[in-house]
């Protein structure tokens, strides 16, 4: 599917912690889109400065809702983007362009799927889980979810219904500053695949997240024995 310009307008924002919303989109034109789970959009921004300005979002809704857009932001004071995208009224139209990218799902039937996020990483794996569920992969598929503190945590409820639905999707929280009374998984999504990766010649990864941990979590997948070519990642910056 080639990329188009897409006019959608933004007709919910939800605030999921104190620095991360969901946005909701309605496509206005074209109606519908077609897109593969795990693809991203580029959206104008039009917060009157005049210098032209486009920053990526990876879609979170699944293909199946093929006329609305979600994504799952995460407010960086200091960016030009997110101040403006946490701020601009519910009922703005936006211009985009997508779908865009190749951070995609490889179907295997031999092959276990591991998930690999931190914060808003969540957001194009979360895509690619719902579409491959809906679409009846019946592989195993561990999502493991990293955050510095308690407070940053969300969508354990959609996660937990989701797992309640199809049982093959398993997921962890794992919290590298947890408090005292914090009783799941501690430490960095790194200490977790470290400890529990078993069968690496049969699990293939999607890691996405920003900075050095994506890379440092696909150079540790492949010293643990997952192949380079089952090790797929999306980078924010
Ligand atoms: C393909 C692709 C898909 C993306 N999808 C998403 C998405 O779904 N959700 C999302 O929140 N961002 C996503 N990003 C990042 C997004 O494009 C922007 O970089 C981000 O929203 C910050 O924009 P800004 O202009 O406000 O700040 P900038 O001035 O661009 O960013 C300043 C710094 O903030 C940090 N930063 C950027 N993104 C994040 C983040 N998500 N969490 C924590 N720190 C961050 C980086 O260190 C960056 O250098 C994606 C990036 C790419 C390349």
């Amino acid at each position: 599917m080639p990329p188009q310009a897409i006019i959608a307008k933004l007709v919910q924002r939800i605030p999921l912690t104190e620095d991360v919303y969901e946005l909701q989109f309605r496509l206005i034109k074209p109606k519908k889109i077609a897109f593969i789970g795990g693809q991203f959009v580029t959206i104008k921004v039009e917060d009157g400065n005049p210098k032209l300005f486009f920053r990526s979002y990876s879609i979170m809704s699944p293909p199946s809702q093929n006329n609305i857009i979600t994504t799952c932001i995460k407010l960086v004071p200091t960016g030009r983007a997110t101040p403006w995208l946490t701020t601009v009224e519910e009922g703005t139209d936006m211009s985009m362009m997508g779908p865009l990218g190749k951070f995609v799902f490889h179907e295997s039937k031999e092959k276990s799927s591991l998930f690999v996020a931190t914060g808003t990483g969540i957001t194009p794996l979360r895509c690619m889980l719902e579409d491959q569920l809906e679409k009846g992969n019946a592989t195993n598929m561990h999502l493991i979810w990293g955050f510095r503190f308690e407070k940053d945590i969300f969508y354990t409820e959609e996660l937990d219904k989701l797992h309640v639905k199809y049982p093959n999707f398993t997921y962890t929280v794992t919290v590298s500053r947890p408090s005292e009374e914090w009783k799941g998984s501690h430490g960095r999504v790194t200490d977790w695949l470290k400890e529990n990766v078993k069968t690496p010649a049969q699990t293939q990864v999607y890691i996405c997240g920003v900075g050095d941990m994506v890379t440092d979590t696909a150079t540790l997948c492949e010293e643990i024995g997952i192949a380079r070519e089952d090790v797929h990642f999306e980078k924010y910056a």
